[in-house]
């Protein structure tokens, strides 16, 4: 399908074809494997008070249940932060370079 999918199946041999299937999460490490439904149908959520439904659309493009793309959301933000921390440290240094380079000229 994609080629993060075809990427996923080397990696796990599993697709989001097959979790979504299946009914399921893809396997780990990518997923946790685990049913998305309840046995009852409704979304296995540990957070009910979110959109279920934005969760199942998710899941059907991404194979994740809605608790490991909670799970991811979590990472990219923590990644959003390291990318802010890196920028900083960069503008630190320009701003030390800048120093530098005046204390050069004098
Ligand atoms: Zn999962």
């Amino acid at each position: 399908m994609t080629t993060l999918d075809e990427f996923m199946t080397a990696l796990t041999g599993d697709s989001v074809a097959d979790a979504v299937a299946e009914g399921r999460c893809l396997a780990a490490p990518v997923g946790c494997g685990a049913p998305v439904f309840n046995a009852d149908g409704s979304l296995r959520h540990s957070d009910p008070d979110d959109d279920p439904e934005q969760y199942v659309a998710e899941w059907r493009l991404t194979g994740l249940c809605a608790d490991c793309q909670d799970a991811h959301e979590a990472d990219e933000e923590k990644a959003v932060e390291r990318h802010t921390w890196a920028c900083n440290a960069y503008m630190a240094h320009l701003d030390l370079m800048a120093d530098l380079m005046t204390g050069e000229g004098e």
